[in-house]
């Protein structure tokens, strides 16, 4: 069900709550060493404040156990993003509280403030679950809800990345809305478009790649496109477990020997879709510039699978060429270290030569996003998306509680 969109309410003098992902990555001294997260909610908080909205934004930042932790401070994203949009961003000392509504009550059309740290409040990341059978928890995390609910007219999900979480901000905050808008922004809206639609009503030729470190993280996503693709395509480490399953030697690669039944049964499951590397890049240790060889099967004692192979690359690249969507998620092999990063920059050329020919294609975020980014390539794909774990469960078909809570348009 498509969901009602910011640009579908009228935000002048409303109060207007946002949550953000400003999970930013910061060096020992704080600093910000990469902006996308506060650049990538620009369009949607750009349009609130043009439409004269009261901005409030609001984020988690790292994991700080529920109490205040200077560490975790919200204050250098809230600096960094008043100089992306040329206006002062007033920061809050808190996310609720009397100090907190006075600043939100004293803001004027077109201004802006961020809350701190909403994982600064244990109750934030209550489960639902966990709170069934405890009142004490459960009205905590209503109450710290109903405090961010009561401030803002309007509430906005713009934080994909944590779609997937029953976070207070997320689920709990938007159901003590009442009749109150709540709607998506911008950069949800476009993650809903790729990756629900387009991926739900596919064009054909459909190829997901697949790859990364476990087989057991990936199980549900297998098997969910297996019934959805013409063919998933198999690199990352997770590639020596189906060798496993398919009596072969791995050597001393990365292995889940718990889950070669699972691994068996998606091999059964596949009927020909599912298709395995037919090389490896081995070498004896995983270290920058390290001699490497090339295996088709076994791969021998003292020699580690780190990449897929040359054939391999070949074959993905020629079923890559052909198809007219391509979801990709998790890196073919060790890409942070040379030469292991072959087989995931290719995929990453072929992806973009599909995109040049028509092709809808998604990078569903986490590693796959990153190697994408240092190949400078993301704005060469249709959609690199802002969520690991929010792709993937999302892809997986997992409803999103977070997002169903929200208007319908
Ligand atoms: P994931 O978080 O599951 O997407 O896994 C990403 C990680 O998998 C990256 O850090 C890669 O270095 C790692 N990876 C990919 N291929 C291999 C491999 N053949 N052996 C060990 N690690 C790998």
């Amino acid at each position: 069900m498509a969901k009602k969109t910011i640009a579908n309410v009228n935000v002048k003098g409303k109060k207007v709550l946002i949550r953000v992902d400003f999970n930013v990555p910061q060096d020992a001294n704080g600093a910000i060493t990469d902006d996308a997260r506060i650049r990538k909610a620009l369009p949607t908080i750009q349009h609130v404040l043009k439409g004269g909205g009261r901005l409030i934004l609001m984020s988690h930042l790292g994991r700080p156990t529920g109490e205040p932790d200077p560490q975790y401070t919200l204050a250098p994203a809230a600096k960094r993003l008043g100089e992306l949009i040329g206006q002062n961003v007033v920061m809050a000392p808190a996310s609720v509280g009397p100090d907190v509504v006075t600043i939100v009550n004293g803001l004027k059309d077109g201004q802006c403030c961020m809350l701190e740290n909403l994982r600064f409040n244990k109750a934030e990341t209550i489960k639902d679950k966990e709170a069934k059978d405890k009142p004490e928890l459960r009205q905590q995390k209503d109450g710290f809800a109903k405090q961010l609910a009561d401030m803002a007219d309007v509430y906005v999900n713009d934080a994909f990345g944590t779609c997937h979480r029953d976070n207070a901000s997320m689920l709990t905050v938007p159901q003590q809305m009442g009749s109150k808008p709540k709607v998506v922004g911008f950069l949800v809206q476009k993650e809903l478009e790729y990756l629900g639609d387009a991926l739900n009503t596919p064009k054909r030729p459909f190829v997901a790649i697949l790859g990364g470190k476990k087989v057991s993280d990936k199980i549900g996503v297998i098997e969910a496109l297996l019934g959805k693709c013409d063919a998933v395509l198999i690199g990352g480490a997770m590639q020596y477990t189906f060798m496993l399953a398919q009596g072969q030697k791995t050597g001393g690669s990365l292995v889940e020997p718990d889950k070669v039944d699972e691994a068996k049964r998606l091999i059964a499951a596949g009927g020909g879709k599912l298709k395995l590397p037919v090389d490896c890049t081995i070498a004896a240790e995983l270290k920058e510039g390290a001699a490497t060889k090339t295996t088709e099967g076994n791969i021998p004692d003292g020699m580690q699978g780190l990449d897929i192979g040359p054939k391999t690359i070949e074959l993905y690249k020629k079923i890559i060429a052909d198809a007219e969507t391509v979801a990709w998620n998790g890196p073919m092999g060790v890409f942070e270290v040379k030469p292991f990063d072959v087989g995931t920059f290719a995929v990453a050329d072929a992806l973009v030569a599909a995109t040049a020919k028509g092709a809808i294609t998604v990078i569903g975020g986490g590693d796959s996003a990153a190697a994408i980014q240092q190949a400078g390539l993301s704005e060469k794909v249709s959609h690199v998306s802002t969520g690991g774990g929010a792709s993937l469960e999302f892809m997986e078909g997992k409803p999103f509680k977070a997002v169903d809570v929200l208007d319908n348009a």
